[in-house]
């Protein structure tokens, strides 16, 4: 209710410079009427925010009375300009508990865990119709495949583009998968966004704010990727352009930080999702495969993820890594793949979670005769 009054107050004095005045904790009722009519005295418009723990929070808008004089103003301790407040549009999702962003069939939060698989990039027909097939057997509910690559050297491969793209749409459809790729450049929204299911931003474009921007105006569900150097200060603030420019469909996913050493490619952040529940209604996944860099310690590192609240998973897939030109090395084969999706419904259950996958997957699953002890049919509720 905070934020919801604050967001209140962002909406109507746009343009306008807005304050946040916190009284002291200990402010008696007199004290709180005697600081709004100071306030009202100035000219200013005063709204009162409840705020557990203080007796009262009011919102002023007006930028002309130096903040100094209000700090005289007895009772009040604190002036903030709103624009200090990191990301209220991000804090304000927890207004009414945490959310759920579907996507398809998928689920992201609200207790819903969606596993989201596929190959780091777009390769060719056959490779991308056994991958699609083989995760969604194996319970992934959304498709993933890169085909506007971003990558370090210039030298790698930078996907397959357009005609890629129509793979990964076929293999979604042939599985019936929704589907996420990468977007990197304003100009892609409007070549391709209309054909996408969601939309992933990636960890080098967190901050390029004009393909937020554009992105947000799709409407889709965002993948926002943590930068590998951003505070969670900035990453919000990342998601703070979607949602101001009117899309609040954002998950949030950590893939791992710069750090020292070369055991892992990043550094997971696994703290950040307890600590942001706390905080924001948005649905947090994580990336295991980037952060690891290696296949044998993706599994570890997705569980961990699971069992510490992450609302999903985006795990990179491919029947024959040995043969894939990008990030072949933290690829997961299928068997370990189907293992990794058995242990994450175990663990989500185990907190009470379902985890979402294929519209098809649920039709075998409740039509089979032997649907009522299988893991999939307890998973999905169904
Ligand atoms: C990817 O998902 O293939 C990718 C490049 O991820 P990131 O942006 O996290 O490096
Ligand atoms: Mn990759």
């Amino acid at each position: 209710m905070v934020w919801g009054s604050i967001l209140g107050w962002k909406a109507r004095s746009r343009g306008a410079s807005t304050l946040l005045i916190l009284l002291k904790p200990d402010a008696t009722e007199p004290v709180c009427a005697e600081v709004v009519q100071a306030l009202r005295a100035l000219g200013l418009s005063v709204e009162e925010v409840p705020l557990p723990g203080r007796r009262a929070w009011h919102v002023v808008d007006g930028p002309s009375v130096p903040r100094e004089s209000l700090l005289r103003i007895p009772g009040i301790d604190r002036v903030v300009p709103l624009e200090d407040v990191a990301a209220p549009l991000v804090h304000g999702t927890l207004a009414d508990g945490p959310r759920t962003i579907s996507v398809g069939n998928a689920r992201f939060g609200g207790g819903h865990v969606s596993v989201i698989a596929g190959p780091c990039t777009v390769e060719g027909r056959e490779d991308m119709l056994d991958t699609a097939k083989l995760v969604a057997a194996a319970g992934a509910a959304v498709l993933r495949g890169g085909v506007f690559k971003v990558r370090t050297s210039p030298h790698s491969y930078q996907g397959g583009g357009v005609d890629a793209l129509g793979l990964l749409a076929e293999a979604a459809q042939e599985t019936g998968l929704p589907f996420f790729t990468e977007l990197n450049d304003p100009r892609q929204v409007a070549l391709v966004g209309d054909t996408l299911d969601g939309v992933q931003i990636g960890a080098r474009h967190m901050q390029n704010f004009p393909l937020l921007q554009e992105v947000a105006q799709l409407g889709k569900p965002v993948l926002l990727k943590r930068h590998m150097a951003a505070e969670v200060d900035e990453w919000l603030l990342a998601a703070e352009y979607l949602l101001d420019a009117g899309n609040d469909r954002v998950i949030l996913c950590e893939r791992g930080l710069k750090s020292t050493g070369r055991h892992v490619r990043y550094m997971l952040d696994l703290g950040v999702i307890p600590y942001l529940k706390r905080r924001i209604g948005l649905p947090i996944v994580v990336d295991p495969s980037h952060a690891a860099g290696h296949h044998e310690l993706v599994p570890d590192l997705a569980r961990a993820a699971v069992a510490a609240g992450a609302d999903g998973l985006i795990v990179e897939v491919h029947p024959r890594p040995q043969t894939t030109r990008c990030d072949a090395l933290q690829a997961l084969p299928p068997d370990a793949f189907a293992t990794l999706m058995a242990d994450v419904r175990q663990l989500a259950a185990m907190g009470g979670r379902t985890v979402s996958c294929s519209v098809r997957a649920v039709r075998a699953a409740t039509s089979s005769p032997s649907a009522g002890s299988s893991d999939l049919n307890r998973s999905v509720g169904a």
